[in-house]
C-alpha cells in the first residue's frame, strides 16, 4: 500500500517542525570539516510547487510555513537559527520570488547544505514520486535509489565516512512502520555508535507514537532526545493535532537552538499551539 503522497500536506506545520529540526542538526554538523554521509529514508519529491492541484487541495502550508513566511523580516530579527532557515526558505523560491511558489522538502534542505567532501543518499519506494523527485536538479554526490529506505539504509552500514546522520520520516500508513523504525534505530546504533539520527512521528488520536517512544525507552539506546509541537488537544480532532521529532545522538546545544527557534515559531502557528523538549532517553 502506497497511498499517501507528501504533496497533499506540503509546508504544513509538521513540516517546519521536522525541517527546522534537520536543519538545525545540519547547522551544527557543519562546524566540523570531516565528511559527513547523510541519509534520506522516505525522501518524497524533493520540492513542492504550492500550486498544484494536489497541494492546493487541502492547503495546510496556510496554516504551517505562510504564517511564517508572513513574519519573516521579524521572526529574522529574533532568531538567528530562523533567520538562516527563511534564508534558505527564499532561496528554494522561483527565481528569487517574493511570494512563496514552493516548499522545499528534506531531500532539498539536506542537497542545500552538501559539501564536496559529503554524500548523499536518497531513498523513495513510490514510483511516481520517485520520479519527481528524479526530475530535480540535484549535485553530483546525492544519489537517489528508487527502494524500501530502511532496508536501503542497513545495507550501507556502516558507512565509509567519519560522519553519519540519517532522516527517517515515514509516512506510517501501515501499523508496522512504528516498529519497523524502532528497529532500524537499534541496528543503526549497533554498526554506527555515533551516528545522529532524526525520526519524525506524527500525534494522532490512536496515539500509536506512543507505543513507538515506549519501545525506545525500552530497547537500551540512550541519548534519544525529543521535541513536541502540539497544536490541539486529541480529544478535539479526528486528524493529526501534532508533530514529534526524536533525534539520537543530538549534537551538543541543540535542545536550546531550537527551543528558542520554536518559542518564536509555536504561537505563529495557532491559539492553543505549545511546545515542549528535553531528553527521552539520556546518556
Ligand atoms: N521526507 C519528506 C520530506 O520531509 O519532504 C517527506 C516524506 S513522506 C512523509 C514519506 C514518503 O515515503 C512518501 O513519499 C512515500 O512514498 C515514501 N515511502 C513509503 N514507504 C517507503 C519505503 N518503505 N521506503 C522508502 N520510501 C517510502
Amino acid at each position: 500500500m502506497l497511498a499517501y503522497q507528501h504533496a497533499y500536506h506540503a509546508g504544513n506545520f509538521a513540516d517546519v517542525h521536522k525541517h527546522l529540526t534537520l536543519f538545525s542538526v545540519i547547522q551544527y554538523l557543519l562546524r566540523k570539516n570531516s565528511p559527513i554521509t547523510y541519509v534520506d529514508t522516505h525522501a518524497g519529491r524533493g520540492r513542492y510547487p504550492l500550486g498544484t492541484v494536489e497541494t492546493r487541495k487541502l492547503m495546510e502550508y496556510r496554516t504551517g510555513v505562510v504564517p511564517l513566511w508572513q513574519a519573516r523580516h521579524e521572526l529574522a530579527t529574533a532568531n538567528t537559527l530562523l533567520e538562516a532557515w527563511l534564508d534558505r526558505l527564499q532561496e528554494a523560491q522561483d527565481a528569487q520570488s517574493a511570494r512563496l511558489t514552493h516548499y522545499p522538502g528534506s531531500p532539498w534542505w539536506l542537497a542545500h547544505e552538501l559539501r564536496p567532501q559529503d554524500r548523499l543518499s536518497l531513498f523513495e519506494l513510490h514510483p511516481g514520486e520517485h520520479r519527481h523527485l528524479e526530475a530535480q536538479a540535484l549535485p553530483t554526490n546525492a544519489r537517489r535509489v528508487h527502494g524500501d529506505g530502511l532496508a536501503g539504509l542497513a545495507r550501507m552500514l556502516p558507512v565509509a565516512t567519519p560522519r553519519l546522520c540519517v532522516l527517517i520520516d515515514p509516512s506510517y500508513e501501515r501499523k508496522d512502520e512504528y516498529q519497523e523504525v524502532v528497529t532500524a534505530l537499534c541496528r543503526l546504533a549497533g554498526k554506527a555508535r555515533h551516528g545522529v539520527v532524526l525520526v519524525w512521528y506524527p500525534l494522532l488520536p490512536a496515539g500509536r507514537h506512543r507505543e513507538l517512544l515506549a519501545s525506545l525507552r525500552d530497547s537500551g539506546l540512550r541519548k534519544l532526545w525529543q521535541s513536541e509541537l502540539q497544536l490541539a488537544e486529541p480529544s478535539d480532532t479526528h486528524g493529526m493535532y501534532g508533530s514529534g521529532m526524536l533525534v539520537l545522538n543530538p549534537p551538543w546545544g541543540l535542545g536550546e537552538t531550537l527551543a528558542a527557534a520554536m518559542a518564536e515559531v509555536t504561537p505563529r502557528l495557532g491559539p492553543a499551539a505549545r511546545h515542549r523538549s528535553g531528553w527521552w532517553v539520556e546518556e
